[in-house]
């Protein structure tokens, strides 16, 4: 937007306001807040996390979130209509506490299953990722609330994501990691665009006025607001001129009075502030937050009764995300009337991760596990055993809020002080969580990174088991454990690389008790926070039984070999999939591939579970009679888990990654920057296009996923011989179901171009659709392969060309699983 578009009410509020108050505006108040202006009616405006919930202004149990799948899960779904629904839910329950500002959906792609933050992209494919991501958008904004694209562009990794300059072809860009972007600008009307912590070839992308200015503005039309990341911006004058217009969160050293004496020197234009203010005004229209100053209780900020997204909702999209990758026998349905006795094995059975590491995420309602909901749901019918089997945890993982009293309120949980230099008490609390954190609200004064206050926790804790438990203390500062009184370790932890680690990896100090079955311990815990860190204040306190490995393993496969039936439920660790850092391995953590092989050996019937938001090695996968994929279910993990196996809902998910065989066959692996250079250098070849330009064979190919049914592709109608320079192109498929239950495809079709070859790709997803039909039925569903399906991006032209020649569409099931196939021209 430029001046010239603003509305009249515009320029006149405009007008009226200094200079210094209108770069004021252009800074957060605080975290979560921007500042508001009483000469322009303005409220402050409320932010909060996303993308997997709405976590609000605090990370606190007492205000949870409704935990939603995470976006690898709803890639999984194929489904922009359910990703509506819940985006629409995500935007309710963020009016209702009061937020504004959504910051989400994360539109990066899977470049590496690396990816620390892999989790929280939906797709390695940008149509996929843009189908998905308009309905996410348009979900939110239905709501009233703002939705914030991020973060643009080029941060598909984490490691050094402050820093790295990733270098990639303008064509690379335009083809790939710009298209979700473009299609929540141009199609779904987005509010925001966060722009992300790294460079991209040379400019750091708060900067970049070729990016930000020239295309997202100017060629897009974008007429909302660039908000920073989470202080990202590091320039006045460069960020000024490049097309940031929020730098968030607020004092920002390098706006404010900083960028205000640029404009009195000449060097920021104030018509470029103005434009800037007057995104901020159109996006307070938009939220509603032009109703004057006190227009904002903030009750309403601090959501007193919220609109939590339907349980059913989440249960239903769980199961509809859940990849059933393999199913020998048909040993899935498990039927009630015939399994006896399941055993239940595997540390994420007990102790499922619902959700990654990082700014996504939040304190949940409530968590269904996965041994939990099947012993209910086959209460009365078969006998269930529970055996977690080994041990993934690298931090002591929390203990059961059950086995915790407060001891000065008697209530389950912990008693909270926090505590000045000299001792005396600033505020005292109950909680029931030992997983704390303050990200801007809710500390008092002389509390904080280099204050000198102390928070102390203490809570009696009941032992259920005879033998070793480990207690864990987590922060970033020093640590200081006692049990019954006496000190178990007071140690200092490092300061971490990324400000996100203070909570999602801070250090951790650990000591082991010997505790009786019955005993009752008070545990206390003193954190003094270190001096010179950035990121939110948190502590941790672990308590976890740690009985002898090798038993563990033993244990379960006595498990397996007495049951009708296994299911083993592994996957990620707490702390492996996390904003922050990226993964080294694509392993399974500890010993849980070693735990499947024993089980497999002993049971033909083993069903696996993966509980990992991106793809895990599966050396075993022809040793189990059936593999599901799970990723981060979010709070109805556990239900829909049962759901599924049980085939009371069907297991509706496609691969939205590529499943690899080994580490080596991936197109990118480690995406570690050298001498802060990240070269993206694969070009167009990622994911599925990198496997089928190199003809190597995955696990289980992108788009895979078998459903309870069988689907014949009896046709492929195409709507014309040829396709003209900038056309789309529509395809109608029958697809009929051939087995004996209703069922869900996804109808998937591929566009196979000229051009393929020679840094370009075999086939390219165009477009997909979902079929639904009862059994012996015949679904049409009617796909429309966007113009761009077809052309290539030639960055010395600066515009999109429709290669002339023979290509060909191709309908089917997986991009490994292609049944009819269609010639045509194009150009
Ligand atoms: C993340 C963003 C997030 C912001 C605020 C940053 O570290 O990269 O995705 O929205 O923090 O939490």
């Amino acid at each position: 937007m430029t001046i010239s578009t603003a509305t009249t009410e515009e320029r006149s509020l405009l007008a009226a306001l200094p200079v210094a108050q209108k770069v004021r505006l252009l800074t957060g108040a605080d975290s979560w807040r921007t500042h508001g202006a009483d000469a322009l009616g303005l409220r402050p405006m409320i932010f909060s996390d996303g993308p997997a919930g709405v976590r609000g202004i605090t990370m606190d149990e007492r205000k949870p979130a409704a935990s939603l799948p995470c976006p690898s899960a709803l890639g999984a779904t194929w489904d922009s209509e359910l990703v509506y629904e819940l985006g629409t839910a995500l935007g309710i329950e963020a009016r209702s506490k009061g937020v504004d500002v959504l910051l989400a959906p994360t539109l990066n792609l899977v470049r590496t299953p690396l990816g620390g933050r892999g989790f929280e992209f939906f797709s390695e494919d940008p149509e996929l990722t843009a189908r998905l991501a308009v309905a996410y958008v348009r979900g939110v904004q239905s709501a009233g609330v703002a939705a914030t694209i991020k973060h643009f562009v080029g941060n598909d990794s984490e490691t050094e994501r402050w820093s790295y300059d990733a270098r990639i072809d303008e064509h690379v860009l335009r083809e790939l990691y710009l298209v979700p972007f473009e299609a929540c600008v141009r199609e779904a009307g987005v509010a925001l665009v966060m722009a992300a912590y790294n460079s991209v070839n040379g400019s750091p992308m708060t900067e970049h006025g070729r990016l930000l200015r020239e295309v997202l503005k100017d060629e897009w039309g974008f007429t909302g607001v660039v908000t920073s990341d989470w202080d990202a911006n590091r320039s006045t004058v460069a960020s000024a001129v490049g097309g940031l217009d929020l730098a968030m969160p607020g004092p920002n050293p390098f706006w404010g009075e900083a960028l205000a004496e640029a404009v009195s020197s000449g060097a920021v234009a104030e018509d470029l502030i103005d434009d800037k203010v007057l995104r901020l005004l159109r996006l307070a229209r938009r939220v509603g937050a032009l109703t004057g100053p006190d227009a904002i209780p903030e009750a309403a900020a601090t959501g007193t009764s919220p609109v939590l997204a339907d349980p059913a909702l989440l249960r239903r999209a769980a199961a509809a995300s859940f990849v059933l990758l393999r199913n020998e026998r048909d040993v899935l349905p498990l039927d009630p009337a015939v399994i006896g006795s399941v055993a239940v094995i595997g540390p994420n059975a007990v102790r499922p991760v619902i959700q990654g590491g990082g700014s996504a995420g939040v304190f949940p309602v409530s968590v269904s596990t996965p041994a939990d909901a099947l012993r209910e749901a086959l209460a009365g019918r078969a006998a269930v055993t529970v055996t977690p089997g080994c041990r993934t945890w690298t931090a002591v993982p929390a203990p059961a809020a059950r086995s915790l009293t407060d001891p000065v309120t008697g209530e389950p949980g912990v008693h909270l002080e926090f505590r000045a230099a000299d001792g005396s008490l600033l505020a005292a609390e109950h909680r029931t969580t030992t997983t704390l954190a303050w990200w801007g609200d809710g500390l008092p004064p002389g509390i904080g990174w280099g204050e000198t206050g102390v928070v102390s926790l203490l809570t009696r804790f009941h032992a259920e088991d005879t033998g070793p438990y480990a207690i864990g203390a987590a922060g970033v500062g020093r640590l200081a454990l006692t049990v019954d009184g006496e000190v178990l370790v007071d140690a200092r932890t490092p300061v971490p690389a990324d400000p996100v680690e203070t909570m999602t990896r801070p250090g951790e100090v650990r000591g082991t008790v010997e505790l009786a079955a019955g005993q009752d311990v008070m545990v206390g815990l003193d954190f003094y926070p270190a001096d010179g860190v950035q990121g939110p204040l948190a502590v941790r306190l672990g308590i976890v039984a740690s009985p002898d490995e090798d038993a563990m393993l033993a244990e379960a496969v006595s498990a397996a070999a007495a049951a009708d039936t296994t299911v083993v439920v592994v996957g990620s660790a707490e702390s492996t999939e996390s904003e922050g850092y990226d993964r080294d391995t694509l392993n399974l953590p500890g010993r849980q591939n070693e735990l499947i092989q024993r089980v497999t050996a002993v049971s033909d019937r083993v069903v696996v579970v993966v509980n990992s938001g991106m793809p895990a090695l599966m050396p075993w996968a022809d040793r189990a009679a059936a593999v599901i994929h799970a990723w981060l279910p979010g709070q109805a993990t556990g239900y829909a888990l049962a759901d599924v196996l049980l085939g009371v809902a069907e297991p509706g998910g496609r691969l939205p990654v590529t499943m690899p065989a080994n580490e080596a066959d991936c197109p990118v692996l480690h995406a570690v920057p050298e001498d802060g250079l990240l070269n993206y250098d694969e070009g167009l070849l990622v994911g599925y296009r990198g496997y089928d330009a190199s003809g190597t064979a995955p696990m289980f190919p992108f788009g895979h996923g078998l459903g309870y049914t069988g689907w014949a592709y009896e046709s492929l109608v195409v709507g014309a011989p040829a396709v003209t320079a900038g056309d789309d192109l529509c395809l109608t498929v029958t697809v009929r179901n051939t087995g004996s239950r209703p069922g869900r495809e996804i109808v998937q079709a591929y566009v196979a171009g000229p051009q393929s070859g020679d840094g370009r790709p075999v086939r390219v997803l165009g477009a997909f659709a979902v079929a639904a039909a009862a059994p012996g039925e015949a679904a049409d569903v009617v796909l429309r392969v966007p113009a761009r399906a077809f052309a290539a991006y030639d960055a010395q032209s600066g515009g999109w060309t429709w290669p002339r020649g023979a290509c060909t569409v191709e309908v089917g099931r997986s991009s490994g699983d292609l049944r009819l196939s269609a010639a045509l021209m194009s150009g």
